[in-house]
């Protein structure tokens, strides 16, 4: 199920550009385009939905395996997973997402205080 509206769902189907970092049957990987951090990417599933509790389940489980690829790739040793549901937990596109963003060290910090501490 995709979402003709939905920039994420483009995204999948390559309608928009952007980095691909990963893809299988059920998830895509790329890199976010207002990074955060160096290496700060999103995995989401295919199926469009804007929560997780919109996700059948089968749809889910190739998430995390992808999310510790993307850990890997990036050789992040210190990292936050965050998964936003709805505008008020400040989800800004409503197809699920979950980022991955690599906490960087004190050699190549680049000025970002996340999360806010
Ligand atoms: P949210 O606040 O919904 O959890 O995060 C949405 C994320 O999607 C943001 O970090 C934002 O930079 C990213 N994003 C929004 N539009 C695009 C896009 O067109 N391409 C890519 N690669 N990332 C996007």
């Amino acid at each position: 199920m995709s979402s003709a509206a939905c920039i994420f769902c483009k995204i999948i189907k390559g309608e928009i550009p952007s980095m691909k970092l990963f893809e299988n049957d059920t998830v895509f990987a790329f890199l976010d385009i207002g990074p955060l951090s160096k290496g700060h990417s999103l995995v989401i599933p295919k199926y469009h939905g804007a929560k997780l509790a919109d996700i059948p389940d089968d749809q889910l489980t190739d998430i995390l395996p992808t999310l510790k690829k993307l850990i890997t790739a990036t050789g992040a040793t210190d990292y936050n997973i965050l998964q936003n549901n709805g505008t008020i937990a400040h989800q800004q596109v409503h197809h699920v997402h979950f980022h991955m963003i690599p906490k960087p060290n004190e050699t190549e910090g680049l000025g970002i205080n996340w999360p806010a501490t």
